[in-house]
């Protein structure tokens, strides 16, 4: 059935990107709590339709790596898009109560991340885009799952002309204006895990304007804070990507899996190859689980605290 505006009621204001803004509402009819997101796009109403009929394909995706979908309208102006309420929220919020993130839940975040690229890529061909900490999502169970992916090209298209600040997890051949492949959004995993396990802005802090995407962050004391956004994005094009260092107590498993996340284009892994990698060896293929086994009770353990800690309770 139709979700329509007037049985949504107001719970809590989640947070706001440059998208929109995103709220926990009830649904009156099946009293299911949901996330309710309201995009403010300026334009004609055959292209807002459009993008209505567009983001309706989310409605076929599904898998424990996507977020599940409830519908979308037009209302006042505004696509509303309906989803699942995800409890422990966003990566950027869970990483300014936890700090560092230990390894196997890294280890969990990349298999998630990876098995719902290629979920989305191989059945619907959708290339996500956006790969972020706040667009990667846990559950007090210990599920991960993948938010804002690009179902809509007429989204894109007018997002593009509206889009006020810079991501600064696009690889260097998006930003140079290259093809876009889904290699882009391997290079975005690979520097959000580098900064989940760091706790360093890898090329050297955001300058003024641009959204600054895991608070708490450091920059990096090698390299000096970008002087404006072109400089940042330049920085990205031509320096040396961040790696992780052995010396720092990461294994040497996961400093080669960022390594190859953050190469050139052509050297650069596509997700079916990194799910082989053996950073991830003990995680099983795409969709058949959602948790290793190995590390099933620690991933638990480690979300329901995440869970207990954003409560105001003690850790257990
Ligand atoms: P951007 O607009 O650049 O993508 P963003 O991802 O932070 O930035 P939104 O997508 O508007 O902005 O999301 C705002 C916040 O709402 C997120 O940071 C996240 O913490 C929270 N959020 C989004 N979707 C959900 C959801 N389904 N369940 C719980 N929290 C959510
Ligand atoms: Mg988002």
């Amino acid at each position: 059935l139709p979700i329509k505006a007037d049985e949504l009621v107001l719970l809590k204001k989640l947070g706001s990107g440059n998208s929109g803004t995103v709220s926990k509402v009830l649904h009156l009819p099946t009293q299911k709590t949901m996330a309710r997101k309201i995009i403010h796009i300026d334009a004609k109403e055959v292209i807002q339709s459009q993008i209505i009929r567009e983001l309706r394909i989310m409605h076929e995706c599904d898998s424990p790596f996507i977020i599940g979908f409830y519908g979308t309208f037009l209302h006042e102006g505004d696509v509303v898009i309906c989803m699942e309420y995800v409890d422990c929220g966003s990566l950027d919020k869970i990483y300014k109560v936890t700090g560092p993130f230990p390894e196997f839940m890294l280890k969990h975040i990349a298999y998630s991340v990876l098995s719902g690229l290629v979920y989305l890529y191989d059945n619907h061909r959708i290339i996500h885009r956006d790969v972020k900490p706040s667009n990667v999502l846990l559950d007090s169970k210990g599920n991960i799952k993948l938010c804002d992916f690009g179902v809509s090209r007429e989204l894109i298209n007018s997002m593009a002309d509206t889009f006020v600040g810079t991501s600064t997890y696009m690889s260097p051949e998006r930003i140079q204006g290259g093809v876009y492949n889904v290699k882009g959004d391997v290079w975005s995993l690979g520097l959000m895990l580098f900064e989940l396990a760091s706790g360093i802005f890898a090329f050297g802090g955001a300058p003024e304007g641009c959204v600054q995407e895991v608070s708490g962050l450091q920059g990096d004391p090698q390299r000096k804070t970008p002087d404006s956004i072109l400089d940042l994005l330049q920085r990205i094009v031509n320096e040396t990507p961040p790696s992780l260092k052995e010396s720092d107590g990461y294994s040497p498993e996961l400093c080669q899996f960022v390594a190859l996340c953050l190469k050139k284009e052509k050297d650069r892994p596509d997700p079916h190859t990194l799910l082989k990698h053996s950073f991830l060896s003990g995680f099983a293929e795409p969709d058949s689980v959602k948790v290793c086994p190995e590390y099933r009770s620690d991933i638990k353990k480690w979300a329901k605290n995440v869970r207990r800690v954003q409560k105001g309770r003690p850790k257990k």
